[in-house]
C-alpha cells in the first residue's frame, strides 16, 4: 500500500531550476503582515508546508516574470466543506494571477472555480484531481503580460499539467483573477513580481516547489 504522503511522483528540480521549497526551508519565503512582512506563518513538516487558516498566504522574497513552476499540493484527507469551502488555496503568478487550488474529487463547483482553473476565467479542460489527501502536481508556464505605459501589449499566458495531462493549452488570462463575479482587467505593473501561495482558510500543503526562469533562452519564432 502507497503512503498518502509519497504517493504522487516527485520531479525532481532540473540543474536550472531554482528551489524554493525543498520540504523544510521556507528562507525564500515571507508572510505579508499589515504591509510589512514576517516569517512563513505555516506548519512545516515531514516535507511538506500547510496553510494554517487565518495566518495568510505565503510569498517568494524573489519576484518572477516568465517561468516555469512545478509544485505539489495536497487537500486535507478529512472532507469537510463543499464547493469553494474545501480544500481552497491558490497559486498566484504576480499576486494577480491564480490557478486555483480545490479539492475537486467529487465536488461541485462553478466550473472555472475547480481545480487548475484560471480562477474565474477558464476552467482546466479536464478533472484529474486525486483524491483528499492524495499528492497531485502542477507543471505550470506561466508568461507574465506586456505593457507599454497603459496598454496591454500582451496578455499573460499560462500552459498548465495537473498530475502530468495537459488541462491549460497556453490560455491568454484576461486580466487578474481577484473575484470571479467582477470584470477582470489588467492594470500595468512591474515585469516582475512575487508569487505567492494562497491561505483561503483550508490547510491545503505543499510540497517541492521549484522555479525556473525563461528569459534568456532562445524563443521560437513568432512568440
Ligand atoms: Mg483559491
Amino acid at each position: 500500500m502507497v503512503s498518502a504522503t509519497c504517493n504522487a511522483p516527485t520531479v525532481k528540480a532540473p540543474s536550472d531550476a531554482e528551489v524554493l521549497f525543498n520540504g523544510s526551508d521556507t528562507s525564500k519565503w515571507i508572510t505579508p503582515q499589515n504591509n510589512t512582512t514576517g516569517p512563513v506563518t505555516w506548519k512545516v513538516e515531514n516535507g511538506y508546508m500547510e496553510v494554517i487558516p487565518g495566518k495568510g498566504g505565503v510569498r517568494t522574497k524573489e519576484s518572477f516574470g516568465d517561468i516555469q513552476l512545478h509544485l505539489e499540493f495536497a487537500t486535507p484527507t478529512k472532507v469537510e466543506g463543499t464547493s469553494q469551502g474545501r480544500g481552497n488555496s491558490g497559486v498566484r503568478f504576480m499576486d494577480r494571477y491564480e490557478i486555483q487550488v480545490l479539492d475537486s474529487y467529487d465536488n461541485r463547483t462553478y466550473a472555472d472555480g475547480m481545480a487548475a482553473a484560471i480562477y474565474g476565467d477558464t476552467p482546466p479542460m479536464v478533472n484529474v484531481a486525486r483524491k483528499p489527501g492524495e499528492w497531485q502536481t502542477y507543471d505550470i508556464v506561466f508568461e507574465a503580460p506586456k505593457f507599454n505605459g497603459t496598454m496591454v501589449v500582451a496578455p499573460a499566458y499560462v500552459t498548465v499539467f495537473w498530475n502530468g495531462v495537459l488541462v491549460q493549452h497556453r490560455r491568454p488570462i484576461m486580466g487578474s483573477t481577484s473575484a470571479t463575479t467582477t470584470v477582470h482587467q489588467y492594470t500595468p505593473h512591474d515585469p516582475e513580481l512575487p508569487l505567492t501561495l494562497q491561505d483561503h482558510a483550508h490547510p491545503v500543503r505543499y510540497r517541492n516547489v521549484w522555479i525556473r526562469r525563461l528569459t534568456g533562452y532562445d524563443q521560437p519564432e513568432g512568440k
